[in-house]
């Protein structure tokens, strides 16, 4: 939490916050957070950098490969999906039968595949998120 230069009070709610851009290493672009309070207490502006983090530029054609990606994990995991209801429906059929270990490994094995494929999902979807809701020069919040 911010604290005061002044008075060291802590100051919760800046008065506006916005993202600045510069370069980074490695032709990465570092992105600056950063927040103008206000002390309540002795009243003094100050700002404060609230975070940093690495940015990527990424062509908008490397995106939409993500997307695509996307989709076919999505069909990917429709499959899977399918295969479970079937060895399921094979359980069933085949409960009481030496078989019913084997499709048992295999069924938990695909649970497990679809999960993981779930969160690779998650993961490049959070990025997708991340990188379109990420303007890098457009303002956070109220114009400084
Ligand atoms: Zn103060």
């Amino acid at each position: 939490m911010p604290t005061c230069p002044t008075c060291h009070s802590k100051v919760t709610e800046p008065l506006k916050t916005w993202s600045t851009v510069e370069p980074g290493k490695n032709g990465k672009i570092l992105e600056c957070v950063v927040g103008i309070y206000w002390c309540t207490n002795c009243k003094t502006k100050f700002p404060y950098v609230l975070g940093k983090r690495d940015l990527k530029l990424i062509e908008n054609r490397e995106l939409q490969e993500l997307h695509e990606k996307i989709k076919m994990m999505d069909k990917v995991e429709q499959e899977l999906t399918k295969k479970i209801d079937q060895l399921e429906k094979e359980k069933t059929v085949v409960e009481g039968n030496l078989l019913l270990t084997r499709l048992e490994d295999r069924f938990e094995n695909l649970k497990v595949e679809v999960s993981l494929l779930k969160e690779v999902k998650r993961e490049i979807e959070d990025m997708i998120n991340y990188l379109e809701h990420t303007s890098f020069f457009k303002l956070q919040g109220e114009k400084p």
